[in-house]
């Protein structure tokens, strides 16, 4: 039987042996050593030597502009091979042009070559860098090519030491000879002509071989159709994927909670404020997830100080209302910490139970804590991520909400599927991106949008002070202490050790200290312990304190309304969102705030731009733009931030209007053919069965 069936494997296997599935080293001159250096440059198969795209072209011409390289014509007169200063030999080959003599270099030639080719008399074509050598015109290495040659384009690729790009071409040429046909479309053919695009065939041998002059002109400046539909593939597989993930969790059934009018006018006799109209139209759009019967997946994004928090703590007393369980969940501690100090005072007036949970918990309350999450006696519960993965068992788990940072990934949805919860979901982001973009990158998810502040509030100033006028600023956050307002006073973490930074930090606070002498000043770093950490924090939000240094960033997500100056060391060293993200640590009410932004004294332009921004916007959607076109796309993600995609075509910036147009074009297809079942939609169900075999299974759990 096993046998057998082992057999037939076999001999599918061996029906669907492709020519483009088989390795690179069974393409002409590519031996095992080349096959390994391809291997590290991710081709092993002649289908990943056909995507594998040209970096640049150059154009053969005479003086051409590609890197100084030129064409030299001349007749070979005669060779002679030099000794040179370190013992090398040289090959010393002398050119009779139309212009006068010339030599062609190579140092550590081959035997053979190029000597052996070479005729005395014989009209040669010589391409590459030209320099002087003892003064004469010269080639080193030059490459021999035909009088045809002239004005052709080549191509560019990056190849592996010891294999070289004619070799290389010449395989890829049997690659596309004989494996192009083999490539299979990937776009629904009424795409393709809605947009004029190439088949992916002919687009894919117009990037290896554009030909003219113009083509390359129009793949390099993006417009070229061929280029075009690549980007189009890209953004189309990147919205199709999301868009399935986020109908399965719409399909997955969630909890049908009630909404009780009654209880909300209850919540909202105990608020301490009225909701800004953006905070309602979040929080209806919540609701209206919470009452069908559909598993919500809601982000929310809120400028800093928006006032996220409230909304979530709002949709954990309905849930709780509903006889279930909340996890609120924190990027850090402290972080948590201080969404349960809210919490208790806003819950306690509900009477819904709220525990906090963190890696600093003791043993013994963790125990007591669990045995209460089990038997349903703790309503809420706070804590970092580390919450859903430590065996915490739930008795009636029903909403999710994470604050900052993390995406909700599909790995603890898992989790928490295998433990029987559909629970709704709320992901409240730390940095807001703008709305176009948002969708492209989270269109697995609904989004909300706070995009108001709290009435009241006055845009905070924002200024830029040179390390050697830091008096000035100093002078600054006097004016505040004296009014009983507090400071925040920001250090980068300089150095990767825990040493230094602890020095440097507190060698900062001696100095704060002893300029501010009559002021209450307190450390915050990040060797301390957590209850350390607490009765600071405590003392700066409720006690004397008047400023806080403060080292590690990440800490410092706290809320203390009193704090209207933020003073940032070294700011150049942040990065956008994180020094917006430590202006939200001021204007937290009505009073005039300050950021002030100490930089080195010299600063490259770029750190200056960044600084500008800082100035400029105060809102952080416009903020995040600039940032975005300051840094590109892919600094801007980081490497493996909010799972955005590797993206090798599109640019979400420069191709918005393709974004969108990806976007409604996909919808139109999933609203017609949800499972991708019609032949017009045939092609890209067989491409994201190949795309994705190993994850398709997760659309389904989601
Ligand atoms: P973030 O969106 O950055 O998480 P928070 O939820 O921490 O912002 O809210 C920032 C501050 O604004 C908090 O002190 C909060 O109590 C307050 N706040 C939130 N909503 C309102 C409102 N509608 N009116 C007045 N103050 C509000
Ligand atoms: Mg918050």
């Amino acid at each position: 039987m096993v046998t057998n069936k082992n057999k037939l494997s076999g001999n599918n296997n061996q029906t669907a042996f492709s020519f483009i599935s088989q390795p690179v080293t069974s393409l002409p001159g590519i031996g095992e050593k080349s096959g390994t250096g391809l291997s590290r440059l991710k081709i092993n198969t002649i289908k990943d030597m056909i995507f594998a795209f040209p970096y640049r072209y150059e154009v053969l011409l005479p003086n051409s502009n590609n890197e100084d390289k030129n064409i030299l014509a001349g007749a070979f007169e005669g060779s002679t091979i030099i000794r040179t200063r370190n013992g090398k030999s040289l090959l010393k080959a002398v050119f009779k042009g139309e212009y006068g003599y010339f030599f062609c270099l190579w140092i550590n030639f081959n035997h053979n070559y190029p000597s052996s080719i070479l005729h005395t008399g014989t009209y040669y074509y010589l391409y590459g860098v030209t320099t002087k050598y003892d003064g004469v015109l010269s080639i080193f290495h030059p490459e021999i090519i035909n009088k045809d040659d002239i004005g052709s384009i080549r191509s560019i690729y990056t190849v592996p030491a010891g294999l070289t790009l004619s070799v290389y071409r010449k395989a890829l040429k049997t690659a596309l000879n004989k494996g192009l046909k083999e490539i299979e479309e990937t776009l629904p053919y009424n795409i393709l002509d809605k947009y004029k695009f190439p088949n992916l065939c002919d687009a894919v041998y117009t990037i290896h071989n554009p030909n003219t002059n113009e083509n390359v002109k129009s793949i390099l400046n993006r417009t070229h159709p061929a280029y075009k539909r690549f980007i189009y593939d890209e953004l189309f597989y990147m919205q199709l994927v999301m868009q399935l993930k986020r109908k399965t969790y719409n399909k997955s059934k969630g909890i049908k909670f009630n909404i009780d009018k009654y209880y909300l006018q209850v919540i909202k006799n105990v608020m301490p404020f009225t909701l800004t109209p953006a905070q309602k139209k979040a929080l209806i759009e919540i609701f209206n997830d919470m009452i069908s019967n559909k598993q919500m997946n809601r982000l929310v994004q809120g400028d800093v100080g928006s006032g996220k928090t409230i909304i979530s703590f709002i949709a954990a007393a309905v849930a709780v209302h509903n006889s279930y369980q909340v996890v609120i969940i924190a990027p850090t501690e402290v972080l948590a910490e201080q969404h349960f100090q809210n919490a208790i005072k806003f819950f306690e007036k509900l009477n819904i139970s709220v525990e906090l949970l963190t890696g600093s918990t003791k043993k013994k309350s963790k125990e007591t804590i669990k045995s209460g999450l089990a038997d349903g006696s703790i309503n809420i519960i706070i804590g970092t991520h580390a919450l859903i993965e430590d065996n915490v068992e739930f008795k009636n788990l029903g909403l999710i909400v994470t604050d900052e940072q993390h995406r909700f990934g599909v790995h603890q949805r898992k989790t928490l599927i295998d433990k029987g919860c559909t629970p709704d979901v709320i992901l409240m982001t730390a940095t807001p991106i703008p709305r176009t973009l948002a969708m492209t990158l989270y269109g697995d998810l609904d989004i909300s949008i706070i995009d108001q502040l709290p009435p009241g509030r006055i845009p905070c100033i924002t200024k830029a002070f040179k390390a050697k006028d830091i008096i000035k600023a100093y002078n600054m956050v006097e004016e505040q202490l004296n009014k009983n307002h507090k400071a925040y006073f920001i250090y980068p973490l300089i150095d990767e050790s825990d040493k230094l930074e602890l020095k440097a930090a507190t060698q900062s606070y001696e100095e704060v200290k002893k300029y501010f002498k009559n002021k209450n000043v307190g450390l915050l770093h990040g060797k301390m312990k957590s209850e350390e950490k607490r009765q600071l924090l405590y003392d700066f939000k409720n006690g004397d304190m008047d400023i806080l240094v403060s080292t590690t960033v990440v800490e410092v997500g706290v809320d203390v309304p009193e704090a209207t100056v933020i003073l940032i060391e070294n700011a150049e060293r942040f990065g956008l969102s994180q020094l917006h993200q430590l202006r939200g640590r001021v204007g937290r009410n009505s009073l005039q705030s300050y950021c002030l932004l100490i930089t080195s004294d010299d600063i490259s332009s770029y750190s200056r731009e960044r600084i500008q921004a800082m100035i400029d916007y105060t809102d952080g959607f416009k903020l995040a733009e600039a940032d975005l076109k300051l840094r590109g796309q892919g600094d801007f993600f980081g490497t493996k931030q909010s799972g955005a995609p590797e993206l090798k075509f599109a640019d979400i910036i420069k191709d918005i209007n393709i974004i969108k147009q990806v976007r409604d074009d996909v919808e139109y297809i999933l609203m017609h053919d949800e499972e991708l079942k019609t032949d017009e939609n045939y092609n890209v169900r067989k491409t994201l069965i190949s795309m994705y075999k190993d994850s398709l299974s997760y659309f389904r759990i989601g």
